[in-house]
């Protein structure tokens, strides 16, 4: 459930004195005024979002924070390179502006990204991420790109990143906005995660952020030897499963409950 927070609230006042600013203003002289008022808002307005921000990663280094799942509740993030990661990227520019005013993007739960799609819940994202320990210049494969923010965050690790996400208006939202906050170097594709993307295969790692029933083979095959892949499977209960290829082999380990979106079938395929 969205939470009442200070962000939209905030948000609000600004685009209010940006609109009224610019309406009375007639002169070029009060119209710059106005401008450095507009910028002093959202400087202050991000200055608050970086606090939220840096709060709810705190929140995540403190089992005490932590979920209801067994698991969860003695599990806290430790790797200094992820949680430096998710103070890096700045969530809230990710959740596409319409839905931006109506949740707290820095609260511990998923928020609507529009076409019935979430951007997950930051401490998932921040689980996974760390247990799939990513070194800087591996490549890895993304199932789901939905608002980028996953994305955003295995770049700021130093990872090659491939992103596949099957609604295309997503995937053109995700690449913008990770174009216009450094992270270009993404490749996004609009296409079925279930075929995976074997024209850049093997993958040091797979990110799975939407739940198929069964862990699906073209992705195993696209994962190196020594590769792990993390993908939540199941319809109504899904698990966490992490895979390691090793000499070969698959291991299997199952972990936390978990709740993502269905991993869809399709056929649509576009760079
Ligand atoms: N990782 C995302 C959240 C993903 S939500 C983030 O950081 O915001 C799950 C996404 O998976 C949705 O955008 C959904 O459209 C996408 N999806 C579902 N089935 C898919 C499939 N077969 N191939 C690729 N993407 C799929």
């Amino acid at each position: 459930m969205p939470r009442d927070c200070m962000y939209p609230r905030e948000y609000e006042v600004v685009k209010a004195r940006v609109i009224g600013g610019l309406a009375s203003v007639m002169s070029a002289s009060l119209l710059c005024v106005a401008c450095m008022a507009q910028t002093n808002d959202e400087s202050s307005l991000e200055a608050k979002l970086d606090t939220r921000r840096n709060a709810m990663v705190d929140n995540f280094t403190h089992p005490k924070h932590l979920g209801k799942s067994d698991p969860l509740k003695r599990y806290r993030i430790s790797d200094t390179r992820v949680i430096d990661a998710l103070r890096a990227v700045k969530r809230h520019l990710y959740i596409p502006e319409p839905y931006r005013t109506r949740v707290d993007p820095y609260g511990d739960h998923p928020c609507p990204i529009g076409f019935d799609q979430t951007i997950s819940q930051p401490f998932i994202v921040a689980y996974m991420t760390e247990r799939m320990q990513i070194e800087p210049g591996e490549k890895v494969l993304e199932i789901g790109t939905g608002s980028g923010y996953q994305a955003a965050i295995l770049a700021e690790l130093g990872a090659d990143v491939y992103s596949i996400e099957i609604i295309p208006q997503l995937a053109e939202h995700a690449k913008r906005v990770l174009s216009n906050q450094g992270y270009g170097k993404v490749h996004v594709l609009t296409g079925d995660g279930y075929k995976g993307w074997p024209e850049h295969s093997p993958f040091d790692a797979i990110i799975v952020t939407c739940a198929p029933e069964n862990v699906p083979e073209a992705l195993v095959e696209q994962l190196k030897d020594n590769g792990r892949m993390i993908v939540p499977v199941g319809s109504r209960s899904q698990r966490l499963v992490i895979l390691r290829k090793e000499a070969g082999k698959l291991r299997q380990e199952d972990d936390i409950m978990v709740r993502f979106v269905p991993m869809v079938h399709g056929d649509s395929k576009k760079e």
